[in-house]
């Protein structure tokens, strides 16, 4: 089996290199996924029976309201070029992640599942990003119903791990928060009321579900989220916990926003299938990146 993975040098790419080593890892370095040249170009050197696709424009809630155009473009485009290519090449089995921000902004009940998605529009600080890949779903779903392919996506939490980008305007909450821990003595200032409701994965166990979807003989759509949700406020605390910084003092600046207040999903539908599938705690995640950061930036 030829497995083609997109998005290869990303957070999830790494960690699916750790436990599928032998697939092709792509990067936007090997073949830009906005030209549909390009995709082609990379299907016919490759041929693979199936494709992961990770590949996207990925940034935190700065960039998503600075550059709307740019969320909105890359990711229709990538998706779009990458799915019309995997058609024409007869790729048989494509896994492709989305992400929690696909879904409503508010909902009368919660935690979120697979068919709420179209219940309303995503939330406006990444509207253009949640739209795009929004998009895919429906996507996969044509596809599915016109050519009765076997294709899957998955929808993602939020993610945190050892490969985040760490800049500024890139990094999401968890990473930045263990940035802040790590380079703080008495205190760190985060953005908002420390209020808004959030799930967290570490992008390891992303991996996992992934590898198991390519090993076994399962198509559907899936939230894949671990079963709890905190406040920002509580993941501080786990967080300074995990990293033996409990004394740091938390300074909120509520004039910064918030971004959704909560879009936590239910991923029951998966663990029917996944029965024994156990998510790492956040706070064993979070002291794992700790600790692989201090070893990286020792000052
Ligand atoms: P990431 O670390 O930002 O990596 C993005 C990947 O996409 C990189 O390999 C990048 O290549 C590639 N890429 C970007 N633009 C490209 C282009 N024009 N052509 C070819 N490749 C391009 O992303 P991630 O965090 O691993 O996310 C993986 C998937 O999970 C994405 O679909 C994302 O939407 C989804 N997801 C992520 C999160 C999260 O919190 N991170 C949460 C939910 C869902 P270069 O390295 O060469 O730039």
């Amino acid at each position: 089996m030829r497995i083609l993975v997109t998005g290869g040098s990303g957070l999830v790419g790494k960690h699916l290199q750790d436990i599928l080593p032998d697939a092709i890892y792509i990067s936007s370095k090997d073949y830009d996924l906005t030209d549909l040249q390009q995709v082609r170009d990379m299907m016919n050197e490759y041929k693979p029976n199936s494709v992961i696709h990770l590949a996207a424009r990925v940034g935190g809630i700065v960039d998503n309201i600075n550059y709307p155009v740019d969320y909105l473009e890359e990711n229709v485009l990538m998706n779009t070029n990458v799915l019309k290519a995997c058609h024409e090449f007869d790729v048989e089995k494509v896994i492709a992640i989305l992400s929690t921000c696909i879904y409503p902004d508010v909902l009368d009940t919660y935690p979120m599942k697979e068919e709420d998605l179209f219940n309303g529009p995503p939330t406006e600080t990444n509207f253009s990003y949640g739209f795009a890949k929004r998009c895919m779903a429906v996507h996969i779903d044509s596809y599915r119903k016109q050519y009765d392919k076997k294709w899957s996506y998955l929808i993602p939490c939020n993610l945190y791990g050892e490969h985040d980008k760490y800049e500024e305007h890139h990094s999401h909450f968890v990473s930045a928060l263990i940035k802040k821990i790590y380079e703080a003595d008495e205190s760190i200032e985060l953005w908002g009321t420390g209020k808004p409701l959030r799930q967290f994965m570490y992008g390891g166990d992303l991996a996992r579900v992934v590898k198991y979807f390519i090993d076994n003989n399962v198509v559907g759509n899936y939230n894949v989220a671990p079963n709890w949700v905190h406040s920002i406020n509580e993941i501080t605390n786990i967080g300074k916990k995990a990293c033996l910084k409990e004394n740091l003092v938390v300074n909120y600046d509520s004039t910064k926003p918030d971004g959704q207040f909560r879009k936590d999903v239910d991923s029951s539908k998966l663990l029917s299938i996944l029965k024994d599938f156990k998510f790492t705690s956040l706070e064993e995640g979070i002291k794992k990146v700790y600790d692989n950061f201090s070893k990286r930036y020792n000052r």
